[in-house]
């Protein structure tokens, strides 16, 4: 949680207890209060404001050497729900979570068209049926959180999706004017880096390079998201890393990294060569691995690509470490020795660059944790 968000000493202590009690559950007092270096005074009144707010229970899970079970504490995850939303260029995938964070119902709906408006009334509708049919709680649905594979400014506009030709859509006012709750939309890479850092609190300095449909980067230094002036500082799937492209790009550029390292632009390169095209990265990896001469050539260029644009990324930030998310570089993980090879100066050698271990959700549930954040945060203001 962003503690530096907050108000005064006791909503910190709020803050603090709760986020504690969240992330080891079944936890005493006691321990709350060695661990958190509060008085047994403090987290006793803390606790029992939770308590009060229906977010903290008592059970009796603990050990004991002998008499009563010592009461434990733990998070009620039910006690409201948040949706969030993976804004993707073939389809939107909508999860519900809990206040755990854990997935309680998961729907994607295809886009159809490129109209945003049609579109977006097949998610509101969806939308409109979820919220109806939640489970009652204390708190119901607590935020909203859009994940937008596209450029969004600071107020959670988004600018641009280059794919679908969607511009200047104030979808964060739309849903609010809807469902009268706070919510978030933010650019996937930024989502993601968040979750990295998130499993990752030992690299200060952080990288994450998601490689799909589109290339999205999430960048932090000194432990903070980089989001620039207008809040799309990270939008490097669009450097130019090829003058000579005659091929124009959905950005409207010609050369960007997005147009030789996508999983789009892989499939469509080794379709030039094929009797057969292929639809899907699966497809492209099953080649490689029965060594065709046409998915190597194309295989080679994308690890030359990749390690152009990873060495930029260094050069312009020193990354502690990069992550990579990539259906093609986990299938295939002798790739990475290979793009270190191709990243040649010495000075690049000391990076770190690791395969994620979060996977494909980690955005979508990086948007469900800022919402759960934000609500926490709210009621710890209270
Ligand atoms: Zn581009």
């Amino acid at each position: 949680m962003k503690l530096a968000q907050t108000k005064d000493i006791r909503t910190l202590n709020r803050l603090a207890v709760l986020d504690y009690i969240r992330q080891h559950q079944d936890v005493s007092r006691a321990e709350v209060s060695e661990q958190l270096k509060l008085n047994k005074a403090t987290v006793s009144t803390v606790v029992k404001e939770w308590i009060d707010l229906h977010l903290l229970q008592e059970t009796e899970l603990g050990s004991s050497t002998g008499g009563r079970k010592p009461i434990m504490l733990q998070q009620i995850a039910d006690a409201g729900y948040c949706i969030a939303i993976d804004l993707g260029v073939t389809s939107m995938r909508v999860i519900t979570t809990d206040l755990c964070n854990e997935v309680r119902q998961s729907h994607t709906i295809p886009l159809i068209g490129n109209q945003f408006a049609e579109n977006y009334k097949h998610l509101y509708d969806y939308l409109d049926k979820t919220v109806q049919s939640m489970s009652p709680s204390p708190y119901g649905l607590v935020g909203i959180g859009v994940s937008v594979r596209g450029v969004v400014d600071r107020e959670g506009v988004i600018r641009n999706i280059p794919n679908l030709r969607w511009r200047n859509i104030d979808i964060k006012t739309l849903l609010q004017d809807r469902y009268h709750v706070p919510v978030t939309v933010n650019n996937d890479g930024n989502l993601m880096a968040l979750a990295e850092q998130k499993h990752h609190p030992e690299y200060r300095e952080l990288a994450v390079i998601s490689i799909a449909d589109v290339i999205s980067t999430g960048l932090i230094t000194n432990g903070e998201l980089i989001q620039g002036y207008l809040g799309f500082a990270n939008v490097l799937g669009h450097h130019t890393i090829n003058f000579d492209e005659t091929e124009q790009c959905s950005c409207g550029k010609h050369g960007c990294w997005e147009q030789y390292c996508s999983n789009q632009a892989v499939i469509r390169q080794v379709n030039r060569y094929l009797e057969h095209p292929i639809s899907r990265i699966e497809e492209f990896i099953a080649l490689v691995r029965i060594q065709d001469e046409h998915a190597l050539k194309v295989l080679q260029q994308f690890i030359k690509y990749l390690a152009v644009g990873l060495g930029n990324i260094i050069f312009i930030l020193n990354s502690q470490t990069i992550v990579i998310s990539s259906v093609i570089v986990s299938a295939l993980p002798y790739l990475i020795p290979e793009v270190l090879r191709q990243i040649v100066l010495p000075i690049t050698q000391t990076q770190d660059i690791f395969i994620s271990e979060l996977g494909d959700d980690s955005a979508i549930l990086s948007a469900s944790d800022q919402c759960v954040s934000g609500f926490f945060i709210q009621m710890a203001n209270q």
